[in-house]
């Protein structure tokens, strides 16, 4: 069976990230949409609005994020923005950058103004050499500096992001010190994902033995500036006092359905005596084939409790920059209010039976309730209709299913049968739960000309 560090669905159910088009003017030595790029389609616009309607409606998330390629050099950006503003369904429309067209500070402008509140700028280096070195194209960190000060200056939300490779290890504080005088309200951390290149041949992958002192240095360097940080797909033990940086939570993604296909893997040989097995991913299965497992580096937190195989993924709070810690994982309080329309599904069963609902689950492909009578204990599972599945009963919406029954089989009888009645009774049909909702098969493509071969003429 795969762990569950292997089929992780870091799924942060309150952003929605649109991947408009696979076009680029610049060429990241990572890039991890490499070869997908000029070929996979963006999302039609259809498709778009489906998901905006669907959340003006059920108001799933906060915030939409609009990324590529590069989003800026789409033409039809504005008509996306605009769709999303209308709406009223998002509290922010975020921009995922190089940041190059920014330096137009009209344009710029003309993006706050249509209703873009964050930018979220890639910055791989500290100075022209390193970034465009690795961006394979001149002038682009003078180009990205001057957007990030356009976007200060406008008074808009800036963030920067950071790939972790082996040619920006050595300077990653120097980053830091680099964009710290723009006072960014976040700068966020990621370490490279081979995901076109499971063999390195690229060359990236950076030994964390390297990696991880270079990267607290510049942890270090933010909290010295004040700046909030977030880390993604490092072991969190190597993180030293910043652990708490880490957040491996990921946006729903409407994007071609391909990408999920070469989504890495990843392992911890201490996955079981780790306290934070849960939450930290451990190393990618591309780095261990490279580098082994650093079994003498990594270090496990003793558990307090007991492993258990997990059945969901963690349930992640708020992702709002400026607003302090984001790695942790929500607890009920903080998620209060989050999933009413969810909650509301299943209101009143619980009194009706003396029991508890101890947790809802949201996830990508799930809605798990936890019911809790004394020593007895259900979990109702909603997901996505189909109508091949396993199901209790088929709603509108979802095929609803229990697990872990276990006590008093009256009593679970009574939850299972209340719940069961309660969802068939107020689902209204149209609520979504599998994300697999991109494009998917020939349209997800571009056409290739055909070669034609050479006529060979006779000899
Ligand atoms: S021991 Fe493994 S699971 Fe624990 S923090 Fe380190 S890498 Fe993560």
């Amino acid at each position: 069976m795969q762990t569950y560090k292997g089929r992780f669905e870091p799924t942060r159910f309150e952003d929605l990230t649109v991947t408009v088009d696979f076009r680029c003017h610049s060429a990241c030595r990572f890039c991890i949409v490499q070869e997908g790029m000029n070929y996979f389609k963006g999302i039609p616009f259809e498709l778009f609005q489906r998901a905006v309607d669907d959340n003006a409606k059920n108001r799933r998330y906060r915030r939409v994020t609009f990324t590529g390629g590069e989003i800026t050099l789409e033409e039809k950006l504005f008509d996306y923005v605009a769709y999303a503003r209308e709406s009223g369904g998002f509290e922010e429309i975020r921009l995922q950058t190089n940041g190059r067209l920014l330096a137009d500070s009209a344009y710029a402008r003309s993006l706050v103004d249509a209703g873009v509140t964050e930018f979220f700028v890639s910055l791989h280096g500290h100075d022209a050499e390193t970034q465009d070195y690795i961006s394979q194209r001149s002038g682009s960190f003078d180009e990205a500096m001057a957007g990030m000060r356009n976007v200060v200056d406008l008074g808009a939300c800036l963030m920067t992001n950071t790939v972790l490779i082996t040619l920006n290890q050595d300077v990653l504080s120097k980053i830091v010190e680099t964009v710290a005088p723009l006072a960014p309200s976040r700068m966020e951390f990621w370490n490279y994902l081979p995901m076109e290149d499971p063999g390195d041949e690229r060359g990236l992958l950076a030994p964390m033995a390297e990696l991880a002192p270079a990267l607290r240095g510049a942890l270090d360097g933010c909290a010295k500036h004040e700046i909030e940080v977030l880390v993604k797909y490092m072991p969190r033990c190597l993180l030293g006092d910043h652990g708490e940086t880490l957040d491996n939570a990921q946006p729903d993604v409407v994007i071609v359905e391909e990408f999920y296909d070469i989504y890495p893997k990843f392992a911890c040989l201490y996955e079981a005596k780790c306290e934070y097995a849960e939450s930290c991913l451990g190393l990618t299965h591309a780095y261990i084939k490279k580098f082994g497992w650093d079994k003498e580096l990594l270090v496990a937190y003793p558990r307090t409790t007991p492993w258990q195989e997990q059945e969901d993924g963690l349930i992640f709070g708020s992702d709002q920059p400026g607003f302090g810690t984001v790695g942790t994982p929500s607890s009920d309080s903080s998620r209060e209010g989050a999933h009413q329309e969810w909650a509301a599904l299943v209101e009143g069963v619980a009194e009706a039976t003396g029991a508890v609902l101890t947790d809802l689950v949201l996830q990508r492909r799930s809605c798990t309730y936890r019911f809790e009578h004394g020593a007895s204990r259900v979990d109702i599972v909603l997901e996505a209709r189909d109508e091949d599945g396993p199901a209790l009963v088929r709603t509108p919406s979802f095929n609803v299913h229990y697990r872990n029954a276990e006590g008093d089989q009256e009593l679970l009888r009574q939850i299972v049968a209340g719940a069961v009645k309660s969802v068939e009774a107020r689902d209204p049909g149209g609520m979504m739960l599998d994300l697999r909702k991109g494009p998917v098969g020939p349209d997800s493509v571009r056409r290739r000309p055909k070669r034609r071969l050479p006529v060979k003429t006779g000899d």
